[in-house]
Order: structure tokens, then sequence, then C-alpha cells
């Protein structure tokens, strides 16, 4: 007899709220699919984005904001977001506004390196 997870325990299950939606949500599913804590969350948010377009609160975004155009996307981490800056700015010319999570802006610049 295994002892050490008595059946009936109580799974310590993540949550995650979204005010724009008045919602909370349990990671159950995405901890199945993925078996990982903060994967689990980045999958939801990815998802959630996907299919509502806005982030889940406890997720802080890197965005990237053209400054020419309406362009513009969220990322959950900072190399995505900067590769999509670098690459938004080097085939249209266009000034990329990238923000971090904690609201500093730098802005990536066509032809930079
Ligand atoms: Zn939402
Ligand atoms: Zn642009």
């Amino acid at each position: 007899m295994d002892e050490h997870t008595p059946p009936g325990e109580k799974r310590d299950v993540p949550t995650v709220t979204c005010s724009r939606c008045d919602r909370e949500w349990d990671l159950e599913y995405e901890l199945g699919e993925l078996c990982a804590g903060n994967a689990a969350l980045e999958q939801f948010a990815l998802d959630h984005r996907r299919h509502t377009g806005h982030f889940p609160d406890e997720v802080s975004p890197w965005q990237a904001t053209c400054r020419q155009c309406p362009d513009r996307e969220a990322f959950l981490r900072e190399r995505p977001a900067r590769r999509w800056a670098e690459t938004h700015a080097r085939h249209t010319s266009h000034d990329v506004a990238l923000r971090d999570p904690e609201g500093a802006e730098t802005v990536v610049e066509p032809g930079g390196s």
C-alpha cells in the first residue's frame, strides 16, 4: 500500500480570474494537458487571448505597438515580443514601441541591430 498519496486528498488547483469577463476559472484542464503550473497558466492566457482578444488578470504581457500603423501584438515573453517589434520595423520601416510588464517602454527602430 502506498500511503504517500492518500486518495481524496484535496488537490491544489490554481485559479485564474479575468475582470473583463467577470469570471474565474481553475486550471485543471490545462494542468491535465500540460502537467506544469507555470505552463498551465501561460497556456490558459494564450488560449484566453486567442478566443477573447485579451489576457486574464494575473498575466502582464509584453506589448508591442506600432507608432505608425494600427498594428499591435501582446506576448507573454520578451523574446517573441521583441522579435515581433523588430520584424515589423524591418519590413515596414515603422517605429515600434515595446512595453514591458512593468510599463517601461523602449522603441525599436527600423534598421537597428
Ligand atoms: Zn477575459
Ligand atoms: Zn506599423
